[in-house]
């Protein structure tokens, strides 16, 4: 059955990130918050294998599913690609999951992180197929998978597999044009194929919650008693075609919060829209390398180092305050090969004497290589 939207909460709860007491999970916290949750008429359940080590899915059984008749909720989970090495790891894994969760299906079902080096594994696994098969078993409602990879990447996965029901995606107003995440084209695609999407870091990890003094000022003069956090889940959740926004709740304050802003949900209007892209140019307005992308510089490099690329993921640490995802941007190109390290530049020169943009590549790349190589 196709997903109807209009029957999905515009806000899920993310169990990625749950109080914790002692080292372990707090379960009576996390049981008043998804009392909370449900009271306040939603009911999307968002867990992983892999989140809290394993044991979110086993809170998830304690805080819900033991609690609430299993047709008042739906939940997600999704499979992990780096836990798996032949097929029969799918239905071990799948079958674990159903009986640490206490249900005897999943209403949306997830590959986990489809990415490069992910897919590989999906694919060569035929966990797409699986997936169908399951669906057609009745033990998956929903079956789509959660994106961390570039636009070209989602469009080849969709054009081979126009099964998929829903994507996950990042996305939030910051990251639209992040030349690392791009989740603006990924928004596009998706869109325009008319695929549901969930959405996942609306607040980016928290960093849309809490903003330079005088921009959260913008903000309040708009709607004084609304949160800040609140202008990134509105503009994420106005948008067309998104089924539900992803919120990792982990303490109470935050899922009122959160809850407040959807109870009483309020599509973004133009000009609110024009305030958060003011916001945004003012938050994003950081000195840059000045590299047009141009590649005249890679073709005579002899140690094989991809600059612009190297420089893409400098930009983005730098403008967005952030180091996991340039990182794994800048590991991703050196271990499929694409680019060597910034370290092994040996000055030869050649990069400089052809550079339109007269940068001083040498000593950017010994920067680039301070920041971004994690080994020695
Ligand atoms: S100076 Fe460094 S980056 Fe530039 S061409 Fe030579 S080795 Fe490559
Ligand atoms: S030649 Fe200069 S501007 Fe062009 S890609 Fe290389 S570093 Fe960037």
């Amino acid at each position: 059955m196709a997903i109807d939207l209009k029957q999905m909460p515009k806000l899920g709860f993310g169990l990625m990130r749950l109080p914790e007491k002692d080292g372990a999970i707090d379960l009576s916290r996390l049981e008043e918050m998804v009392d909370a949750y449900i009271k306040a008429g939603m009911n999307y359940f968002d867990t992983a294998y892999v989140y809290h080590g394993g044991n979110s899915e086993k809170a998830v059984k304690e805080a819900l599913t033991k609690r609430y008749p299993r047709e008042s909720f739906y939940l997600a989970t999704k499979l992990p690609a780096w836990n798996m090495k032949t097929e029969d790891d799918r239905d071990r894994i799948f079958n674990e999951q159903l009986e640490r969760c206490g249900v005897d299906y999943f209403d949306f079902y997830l590959l986990h992180s489809v990415e490069d080096g992910n897919v590989e594994t999906y694919e060569g696994l035929n966990c797409f197929d699986w997936g169908i098969q399951k669906r057609a078993q009745g033990k998956i409602r929903h079956f789509g998978f959660s994106f961390h990879g570039s636009p070209e990447l989602l469009e080849k996965v969709l054009d081979v597999h126009p099964e998929v029901e829903f994507v996950q995606i990042q996305l939030n107003y910051a990251d639209w044009e992040n030349p690392v995440v791009r989740s603006g084209r990924l928004y596009e695609i998706l869109h325009s194929r008319n695929i549901p999407m969930i959405i996942m870091e609306p607040v980016k990890g928290g960093t849309l919650a809490k903003l330079p003094d005088a921009l959260e000022a913008k903000y309040k003069a708009a709607r004084p008693n609304d949160s800040i956090a609140s202008w990134a889940l509105r503009y994420t959740a106005s948008l067309d075609g998104i089924m539900t926004v992803l919120s990792g709740m982990s303490t109470e304050e935050q899922m009122q919060d959160n809850i407040g802003t959807f109870t009483r949900f309020e599509a973004m209007s133009e000009a609110e829209r024009v305030l958060v892209h003011e916001v945004r140019d003012e938050m994003l307005n950081v000195p840059q390398i000045g590299c047009t992308s141009c590649r005249y510089c890679t073709d005579g490099c002899p140690m094989g180092i991809s600059i612009p690329d190297i420089f893409r993921a400098v930009n983005t640490m730098k403008l967005y305050k952030e180091e996991f995802r340039p990182k794994s941007f800048y590991s991703g190109l050196v271990s499929a090969k694409k680019s060597a390290r910034a370290s092994a530049c040996i000055a030869c020169g050649q990069c400089e004497s052809v550079c339109p943009q007269h940068l001083p590549i040498i000593s950017l790349l010994k920067e680039a290589s301070e920041l971004l190589d994690i080994s020695a």
